[in-house]
């Protein structure tokens, strides 16, 4: 079973593989978000967005990270997803 702190979920999961599945979608876990633009690894989605920034920032003082136009696009998707969806204000009118 799930032993994460905080965790109501005290099914025991009979295979690991639902152990990690729950742990990946309801608490964001999972060692398979790898950075597309360098090797980085990550098990938390938000430690991995944070990282991704850092690839979409071009200009940064001891920059450790490099600037990957893929990486702007990528993070942008990122955004929308986690953003609540809104209507957009400016029509084309
Ligand atoms: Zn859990
Ligand atoms: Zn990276």
């Amino acid at each position: 079973m799930c032993n994460l702190p905080g965790c109501k979920n005290k099914t025991a999961f009979k295979r690991r593989e639902h152990l990690k599945r729950h742990q990946n979608t309801k608490h964001g876990l999972g060692p398979e978000m790898t950075c597309d633009f360098c090797v980085k690894k990550f098990n938390r989605r938000d430690n991995w967005r944070q990282h991704l920034r850092l690839h979409t920032e071009p200009n940064r003082r001891m920059a450790r990270t490099n600037f990957h136009i893929g990486a702007v696009l990528r993070y942008n998707e990122e955004k929308e997803k986690i953003k609540p969806r809104r209507q957009p204000l400016k029509g084309n009118s």
